[in-house]
């Protein structure tokens, strides 16, 4: 005789799902953020034009497809609380949470339509070692569920262990990460569309170089899905 025995339900009961900013209970069907928060965030809805700030910033640079980010960094403090969590508390499930509420509004738009596969931006492996994860692993995994493509976290390799960008001019953040991205296995990407995942997009740099290993490979299209962006 077999028990069918639920535990995800058992789980909930013991582990309320709470909301990621303001920590209330909240039920499954709300996806990780209260309904009264998720009015509060400040959503960048980039994905609905393919000319946006986001892709603005690759224009004469590299040729991306479609990029959106969820939300706007600045000045928002959850945004910023959850971006935090993720990268530096261990809260891996923000991410991914996220990426799946993020995913289900990518899929319904056209511009994503032709995505083949979601490569999050590696880590050095040093880092990675460090800090235990690599926080867009756990977003591109979420938006795998969502979206209903594969993602993988070993078909690009991160060879230098850049210093932090933040203090770092434009031309010196573009000099820090070239050339530092090589993709293991080029004939895996040929004639695929890349969605190129990454926590925040400030410059732009870190994707730009990421993308532009990418782009060498024949027949590849690359599109940028982010977290959030700073303006
Ligand atoms: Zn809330």
């Amino acid at each position: 005789m077999s028990v069918n025995f639920d535990f995800t339900k058992l789980t909930s009961i013991i582990y309320p799902p709470l909301c990621l900013t303001c920590k209330c209970k909240i039920s499954s069907k709300e996806q990780g953020i209260c309904l009264e928060c998720d009015h509060k965030l400040p959503r960048t809805n980039f994905q609905n034009s393919k000319e946006n700030k986001f892709s603005e910033r690759f224009w004469g640079r590299i040729p991306v497809h479609t990029a959106s980010a969820m939300y706007y960094f600045n000045g928002n403090e959850s945004v910023k609380k959850m971006i935090h969590g993720l990268k530096y508390q261990g809260k891996t499930d923000i991410g991914e949470r996220i990426g799946r509420i993020f995913g289900k509004r990518l899929r319904k738009n056209s511009n994503f339509d032709g995505v083949d596969m979601i490569l999050p931006v590696p880590l050095h492996w040093t880092r990675q070692r460090e800090r235990g994860y690599n926080q867009s692993d756990c977003f591109a995994k979420g938006l795998s569920e969502s979206m209903g493509r594969n993602w993988h976290r070993d078909y690009l390799k991160r060879n230098k262990n850049t210093t932090s960008q933040t203090k770092k001019s434009i031309s010196e953040r573009i000099e820090n990460v070239s050339n530092i991205f090589e993709v293991v296995d080029p004939k895996l990407l040929q004639g695929k569309h890349i969605l190129l995942v990454d926590d925040v997009v400030t410059t732009g740099a870190t994707l730009e170089a990421c993308a532009e290993a990418i782009l060498k490979i024949p027949g590849t299209t690359v599109s940028m899905a982010t977290i959030a962006i700073a303006v």
